[in-house]
């Protein structure tokens, strides 16, 4: 047992982003103390006003069999989970069937980010002590993780993990692109896809000359939490460089990836920032199929956000739409600045 589990602490700590990590952690937790159910729970509402976040879970039926659910927002969140990251307490309760169920804290920097939650029939002590060091060594590797994967100064998803993540994402994609399950819910939805999203502020270099570059610093990190707020927490932001930012966001129509940007440009054209009296965006997009490669989907965005620019800034491109109007505008791809 004690050599399974040291293995077992071997596999978590190998992993290199959270999500693998979160994985990880459950599988581990159900392999070593059989519950019927295994979740992780996440505290969103310091980014935005959406809420709680089940973002993995873990079933094991009566036959052994193992669902893995995948992340979703939680309409009404049961008062013992609230309780738990109210308090950053563990709370424990057992059912009529005589199962308990018990929230355990995550910690990291004294802020409560969530809770791992778990359904059993009984926890020895010697289990209790596993899952308590399992959670804590979670703790420890996720404040590790979130340090190499996000910016520095605004707390987004950095250049790094962007590189690795849009990877990923696009071999996902191709993978249930080609699967039959997926084939039929795709015939549904033929109109939706992943879009790539490129933004940059306009005329940023003057907010630095007028004011100081501590202060163009403090104008980033308020754009950054405007649009944690903004967004849901599956669209994925990443600082891309110095004032840009890309979005990933999940499958959806052009329609709604449209109006979704053009109202985010409205909002922050809304918004008051410190020192500027208004802060402008360019946005240009690109859809994101999955035989493309990572490269050209950026360049894309970057064609897009190039016309937007030239077009008088403050404004949001598709890239479908200029490809077939042999817009003057679109530079040679060997004139774009990418990795
Ligand atoms: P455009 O509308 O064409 O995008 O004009 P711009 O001034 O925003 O673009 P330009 O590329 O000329 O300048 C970008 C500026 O962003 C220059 C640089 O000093 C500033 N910048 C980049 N990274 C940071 C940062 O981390 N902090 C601060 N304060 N400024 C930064
Ligand atoms: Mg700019
Ligand atoms: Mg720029």
């Amino acid at each position: 047992m004690q050599k399974d589990l040291l293995n077992s602490v071997v596999k978590i700590t190998k992993h290199r982003d959270v999500d693998s990590l979160e994985l990880s952690l459950l599988s581990t937790i159900s392999e070593f103390l059989s519950p019927s159910e295994a979740a992780l729970y996440k505290d969103l509402s310091r980014f935005n006003s959406a809420g709680i976040e089940k973002s993995a879970s873990i079933e094991t039926d009566k036959t052994g069999a193992i669902k893995w659910s995948s992340r979703k927002m939680i309409a009404t969140p049961n008062k013992e989970l609230l309780c738990c990251i109210e308090s950053a307490c563990t709370i424990s309760l057992q059912d009529k069937q005589g199962n308990e169920k018990r929230w355990i804290p995550v910690i990291i920097d004294d802020q409560v980010m969530g809770a791992v939650y778990l359904v059993v029939k009984h926890l020895t002590s010697t289990e209790q002590v596993t899952l308590n060091a399992l959670c804590r060594i979670y703790e420890n590797y996720l404040t590790i993780l979130n340090e190499s994967e996000r910016d520095k100064l605004t707390g987004l998803l950095n250049r790094q993990t962007f590189d690795r993540k849009i990877k990923q994402l696009l071999e996902d994609q191709l993978h249930s692109h080609n699967s039959p399950l997926e084939k039929g819910v795709r015939n549904k939805h033929y109109d939706e896809s992943s879009w790539l999203a490129m933004i940059d502020i306009d005329h940023f270099k003057k907010v630095n000359d007028t004011y100081g570059h501590v202060c163009g610093d403090e104008v980033l990190l308020t754009l950054s939490q405007r649009m944690q707020q903004y967004f849901r927490s599956s669209d994925l932001i990443f600082r891309f460089g110095g004032e840009e930012f890309v979005i990933v966001f999940e499958p959806t129509t052009l329609l709604h990836i449209a109006t979704k940007l053009a109202h985010f440009q409205d909002f922050i054209s809304d918004q008051k920032f410190p020192f500027v009296e208004e802060l402008t965006l360019s946005i240009g997009f690109a859809r994101m199929s999955p035989y493309d490669f990572p490269i050209s989907v950026i360049e894309n965005a970057d064609k897009a956000l190039y016309v937007a620019k030239n077009n008088g800034r403050n404004q949001c491109v598709y890239y479908g739409d200029i490809i077939n109007s042999e817009n003057e505008n679109i530079p040679p791809t060997n004139d774009i600045e990418l990795f």
